[in-house]
């Protein structure tokens, strides 16, 4: 009775930080875009009169049309990622599928993720999955198909399978956020190919270790790998099965204590991404299983629990919301900076080029004139026409494109420090 009334989210997710800067740095280069087709034909009407564009200009400036067309591409498919380890059966599916509202992923026994799987959103309500190497969709209805259709693949264990279910089902995908499943840090000698594939554009990493037991060296050495190959990533920390501590409560402050001094210690001192008053706030004690029925039950309009569930179930579950709420903090100022704060600098440094070709051809008509004062008046006008427009047209263009150039920055900037 006293959940959050934030359960249910609404358009001030932190995600919104991501989700805006996507559009509006879209917007500006659709803008770029239009600028660039406007130089382009510009620059021809030019090539075609007199000379005084040379070809190699008018080849560069229309390159930009293709680059400009491929960052928007890129841009398109930007998004933000989360990717889940852990050993086997310490609960990471349950997460993924308390986070999505809904049981998507295969899990519990005989379920074992044995190679990686990506959630993300879909368009048209459509939920099918597409295995590494193929384009063909395979449809897919339940989680009960689902886990036999992975099961019939022969799946490598360092093999991607895209999981693509409805957006509207979930706030999380409609946002962009991709959640990938590992198989356990336990089963696999590869780590190195692990992390090379599938880690290296992670926003977020979240371990989910079991609260039952100690952090061991398999989850640590996968960290202490992934930390030598990105310069600080972002860790969260999630001692599962918490629920399991209800029944000794005798030991629980206890042992709580002891996981949470050896995780700071371990995210400060030995992975140093944070300081230790940081890491505090990066490791929870949650019930992955609890959240998941919780949620099941209050979407189909009943209440969360019945009563019946083990002591300390409302604390667990505020833990895990505060969790996605420092989630989502996290992942959407990450992905802004390491995916748009390239596209800024490529979308600046082509509006530089473009305004230095235009001065240059500017400059070049002004000589042209004064060396051609004597010729007939007739062509004079012409190039005092060509020189007008130039001065206006790279007038305009410049004030534009800085003005766009600004706007990018001042909007990144702004995104970052929010
Ligand atoms: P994975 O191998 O890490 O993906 O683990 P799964 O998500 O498949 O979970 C393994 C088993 O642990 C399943 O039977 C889950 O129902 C159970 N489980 C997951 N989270 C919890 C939890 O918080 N508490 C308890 N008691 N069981 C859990």
């Amino acid at each position: 009775s006293h959940l959050r009334s934030t359960d249910i989210r609404t358009d001030n997710s932190p995600l919104q930080i991501f989700v805006k800067a996507k559009k509006k740095i879209n917007d500006i280069f659709v803008e770029i875009e239009d600028y660039v087709q406007d130089t382009v034909g510009f620059m021809k009407s030019l090539q075609a009169e007199r000379n005084i564009v040379t070809a190699e200009e008018a080849e560069r400036i229309e390159s930009y049309v293709d680059k400009v067309h491929g960052i928007r591409d890129v841009l398109k498919r930007d998004h933000m990622k989360v990717a889940f380890f852990g050993r086997t059966s310490n609960g990471k599916s349950t997460v993924i599928n308390a986070m999505l509202r809904d049981k998507i992923l295969p899990s519990g026994i005989g379920h074992t993720t044995n190679c990686f799987l990506q959630v993300e959103g879909s368009d048209n309500g459509e939920s099918y999955l597409i295995t590494e190497g193929s384009t063909e969709k395979q449809p897919v209805q339940s989680v009960g198909q689902l886990g036999h259709a992975l099961c019939k693949e022969k799946l490598c264990e360092s093999h991607l399978v895209r999981i693509f279910w409805p957006k509207e089902k979930c706030l999380l995908l409609r946002d962009d956020v991709v959640f990938v499943d590992s198989p356990g840090v336990d089963v696999t000698p590869n780590l190195d190919e692990w992390i090379d594939k599938h880690c290296l554009d992670a926003d977020v990493f979240v371990l989910v270790a079991n609260a039952e037991s100690t952090l061991m060296v398999t989850e640590k050495n996968f960290f202490h790998k992934v930390s030598t190959k990105l310069s600080k990533p972002n860790i969260f920390i999630l001692n599962n099965r918490w629920d399991a501590s209800a029944s000794e409560p005798e030991f629980f402050e206890q042992v709580r204590a002891q996981h949470q001094e050896r995780a700071v210690d371990f995210l400060s001192r030995e992975l140093k991404v944070y300081t230790p008053k940081d890491a505090e706030e990066r490791v929870f004690f949650v019930s992955a299983k609890e959240t998941l029925q919780a949620r099941m039950q209050e979407q189909r309009g009943q209440p969360s629990h019945n009563g019946a569930l083990a002591e300390g179930f409302q604390t667990r579950y505020f833990e895990f919301q505060d969790f996605e709420r420092k989630f989502e903090e996290c992942i959407s100022k990450s992905a802004v900076k390491t995916k748009f704060e390239q596209h800024s600098q490529r979308g600046k440094h082509i509006a530089t080029e473009i305004r230095q070709t235009l001065d240059e051809i500017l400059d070049r008509t002004q000589k042209m004139k004064s060396e051609q004062l004597y010729v007939k008046k007739e062509i004079h006008d012409k190039l005092n026409y060509t020189e007008q427009q130039l001065m206006l047209l790279t007038q305009e263009m410049k004030d534009k494109i800085h003005h766009m150039v600004e706007d990018v920055e001042q909007r990144v900037s702004k995104a970052l420090s929010e």
